[in-house]
């Protein structure tokens, strides 16, 4: 996801060496036995699992998928340049752990640079053209932030006015590039309490940074959390190896696993926390990423490249905005979002690559396709790990943020991207709320 004011820029952890030692049993009758269960090892996760192993707390922390990062993960194997599948922006420099992590181990971590080209049909737009778009662009960011400062927790679509001929990459840069959603399926108001700031970029990926944050901790892969009994004192989770027993358990998992009951619950949770899990819904966002053998699109490094054109589909622009030369490598992100994302998923992966290469044929020529040496499309939405990108609230639903960050049972605790307060969406954002999630349960187990 990119910035939303900045227009041209934008592993079973135990807490000592005899838990390692503990198999995941497949009988129920014989359950492993650990302070706390920390449900999936993305930002989150980790950032838990760390801050809790550092107070002497024992943890198990269980991944179902065969790596760490969750939605920060840099392939390598595809293009032979490292590939952000996932996150990519490291948002909020200034405050963003990954950033110093970064400068202090190696990792080649500089500030985004600000360069943006637009194009209007298979021309540069004009200075005067470029200028329409900012007014438009501003204009729409000026409602939506009214109507989000006077805590209206309505969709941009009924507050924004008709951006004319700028209409949907103004809608597409605000809600599909951005929050992963279209204008009509966030909040003002929650888009009004997200914060922003200056990004940087990883050359060696994000993904690969976030994996090197955790080099030193132990995650039970392939261990897929079934359900979760907090019928007792403590909570019992159920896993395809085993049962664990532990005091408390943090559940980091996105909002969209947990709405479509990926995890059962025994009792079940409260309906607001249910309505919470449905109402922070995860948006769709997908690169469409394309690897060129040499500079086709005349761009600079990480230079933006958008374009205008009316797509005739109002609700879901079928627009996407290009990341070109990432760190200066022949790699090129081409970023779909919100329902036309999820169609192009649906379709399947040629479709969607079939798409992001006619839409540079209109802009740059058939010259296109000769250059075009490997391409991939992530398809977030129909990843069952995580069942979208990531979350906002929808509109009327902002108030459900805070039921997301409420205990259950004082042993149940939520930690995923969604329950941060103003960073969500993010990889810093869930890092942080695995933190703070991690001070409160050791409190709580005082
Ligand atoms: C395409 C894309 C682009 C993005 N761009 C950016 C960006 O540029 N900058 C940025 O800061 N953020 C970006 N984000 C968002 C960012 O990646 C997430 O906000 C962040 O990584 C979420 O971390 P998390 O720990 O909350 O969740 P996750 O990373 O989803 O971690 C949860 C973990 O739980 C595991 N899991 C799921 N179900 C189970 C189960 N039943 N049992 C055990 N484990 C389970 C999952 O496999 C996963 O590893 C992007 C996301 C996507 C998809």
């Amino acid at each position: 996801m990119i910035p939303k004011q900045d227009l041209s820029r934008r592993r079973f952890i135990a807490g000592g060496a005899a838990l390692a030692a503990l198999p995941l049993l497949s009988h129920r009758s014989a359950a492993a036995e650990v302070d706390v269960v920390v449900v999936g090892a993305g930002a989150a996760g980790l950032a838990a699992t760390r801050d809790l192993l550092g107070r002497g707390i024992s943890v198990l922390t269980l991944e179902a998928s065969s790596r760490v990062g969750g939605r920060a993960h840099t392939d390598l194997a595809l293009f032979g340049v490292p590939y952000d599948i996932g996150a990519h922006w490291l948002h909020r420099a200034g405050t963003n752990p990954f950033v110093q992590h970064a400068k202090d181990n190696g990792f080649t971590a500089y500030p985004a640079p600000d360069t943006e080209t637009l194009y209007v049909g298979d021309r540069k737009a004009t200075e005067g053209e470029h200028s329409a778009y900012t007014a438009a662009y501003e204009n729409a960011i000026r409602a939506i932030s009214a109507a989000g400062r006077r805590g209206r927790d309505v969709s941009p679509a009924s507050v924004v006015p008709d951006a004319g001929s700028w209409h949907d990459l103004v809608h597409f840069a605000i809600g599909p590039y951005e929050m992963a959603k279209d204008f009509d399926a966030f909040s003002c108001v929650d888009w009004w309490n997200s914060d922003d700031g200056s990004d940087f970029y990883c050359k060696e990926g994000y993904g690969a940074l976030v994996a090197h944050s955790a080099r030193d901790l132990d995650v039970s892969l392939s261990t897929r959390v079934t359900s979760i009994d907090w019928s007792g004192s403590g909570v019992a989770v159920e896993t395809d190896r085993g049962r664990i027993r532990a005091k408390a358990c943090i559940v980091t998992v996105s909002t969209g696993v947990l709405a479509n009951e990926d995890i059962g619950f025994v009792p079940a949770l409260p309906d607001e926390m249910v309505d919470a899990f449905h109402g922070i819904s995860m948006g769709v966002y997908d690169h469409i990423a394309l690897l060129f053998d040499e500079n086709v699109l005349g761009t600079g490094p990480d230079e933006y490249l958008l374009y205008n054109a009316r797509t005739r589909r109002k609700h879901s622009p079928a627009l996407m905005g290009l990341l070109t030369n990432v760190s200066g490598t022949g790699l090129t992100l081409a970023d779909v979002g919100g329902d036309f994302a999820m169609e192009l998923e649906n379709a399947g992966g040629e479709a969607a690559i079939d798409f992001a290469k006619s839409e540079l044929r209109k802009i740059f020529g058939a010259a296109i396709d000769k250059h075009l040496v490997k391409a991939h499309f992530t398809r977030w939405g129909h990843n069952t790990l995580t069942r979208g990108s990531y979350a906002s609230a929808l509109p009327g639903a902002y108030r459900l943020r805070s039921v997301l960050r409420r205990p259950v049972g004082e042993r149940v605790w939520f930690a995923g991207e969604a329950c941060s307060t103003d960073e969500w969406a993010t990889v810093a954002g869930a890092h942080k709320v695995g933190v703070r999630v991690a001070e409160h349960v050791a409190m709580a187990m005082r």
